[in-house]
């Protein structure tokens, strides 16, 4: 089959390069009248590409009778109507795995910065207020207790790197996972309960919406602190806001918001909050691998029809 490639939003300048020189590539967010492009040539594509921030609804995978082959850049793929694909046969890959040691990272940056105060103690020396008298006492991470919600491959990472910080380390799934040294907990509020921090690193999507509710807050307290590097959405945000303005809420880490990249006008005054634009992932090295990953699936897949990454 000779590929003929439909790019559905912009991608990194240098990704994009690399995908115009391997394949023939549109790019349809270039086109000013998207129905219309689609009504003449949808039928031309036989592969699209996309990524986790822009994904594929129904109407615009029916706007494409051609079309075999999805490969999207990052590892969430809740703006990708999987039914609507596997409906129509159509297969699709992610770039997992290459991203998590970067996303960990951020995880545990988080946590440090949210418990020892870091960009709020970075605000105050440029405020000068160093002049004036010490930085408040903050929360000690090391030998605390670690709760992670989704034990992935994200999930795993950081909590491997927890033993440096001699942590004590439990999580919630829907499932155990197995040959793991950490305790599974079968509810999300109790493990709130008995963690100092709470790490969200589940899948995003209908499923786990607010699954971090007003309730599994007050199970974390005045002394938890919540991070966020998975999705927005998990969260009930509004509860979020009011728990860390009434200092119901020890502290929060978050990378990721419910309406981003619109973030919450209560939070830009709070220093019990972390506030970071959707950056997890984003570094040279990861963004690169995600790049190549993203072509390497296409490649597979006109070579022999098989993914090297498949969504499952
Ligand atoms: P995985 O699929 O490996 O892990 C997802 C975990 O979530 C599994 O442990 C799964 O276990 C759990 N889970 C799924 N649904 C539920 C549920 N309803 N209740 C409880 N647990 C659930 O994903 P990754 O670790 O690779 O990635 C995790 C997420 O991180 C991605 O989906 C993405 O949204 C986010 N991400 C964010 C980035 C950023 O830049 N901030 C970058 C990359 C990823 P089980 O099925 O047993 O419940």
């Amino acid at each position: 089959m000779t590929p003929s490639l439909l790019q559905i939003g912009r991608l990194a300048p240098e990704l994009e390069a690399e995908l115009a020189a391997t394949f023939p590539v549109h790019l349809l967010a270039k086109e000013a009248d998207v129905p219309a492009f689609l009504e003449r040539h949808g039928s031309t594509f036989n592969g699209a590409v996309t990524s986790a921030r822009v994904g594929m609804d129904a109407t615009l995978i029916d706007a494409l009778p051609n079309l075999k082959v999805v490969s999207s850049f990052g590892v969430g793929y809740e703006l990708l109507d999987v039914d609507a694909l596997k409906r129509r046969g159509i297969v699709a890959s992610n770039t997992p795995d290459v991203l998590n040691d970067c996303v960990a990272d951020v995880a545990f940056g988080l946590v440090i910065d949210a418990a020892r105060g870091m960009s709020a103690a970075d605000r105050f020396v440029r405020r000068g207020d160093w002049l004036n008298g010490a930085f408040p006492l903050q929360t000690q991470v090391a030998r605390k207790r670690l709760g992670i919600l989704g034990l992935g491959r994200i999930g795993q990472a950081i909590a491997r790197r927890s033993s440096g910080f001699e942590m004590d380390v439990r999580y919630h799934s829907r499932n155990p996972v197995q040959d793991v040294p950490w305790q599974h907990e079968p509810s999300l509020t109790a493990l709130a309960e008995w963690c100092d921090f709470l790490v969200v690193a589940v899948a995003g999507g209908p499923s786990t919406r607010h699954l971090v509710s007003a309730d599994v807050l007050a199970a974390l307290g005045p002394k938890g602190f919540l991070i966020n590097i998975a999705r927005g959405t998990v969260v009930d945000e509004a509860a979020l806001v009011t728990a860390l303005t009434d200092k119901r809420l020890g502290g929060a880490g978050l990378d990721v918001f419910e309406f981003e990249p619109r973030v919450p006008q209560a939070l830009m005054t709070l220093d019990n909050v972390v506030l970071l634009p959707h950056i997890a992932s984003g570094t040279f090295e990861t963004r690169k691998a995600m790049g190549d990953l993203v072509i390497s699936n296409l490649k597979h897949y006109f070579a022999d029809g098989q993914l090297q990454t498949p969504i499952a």
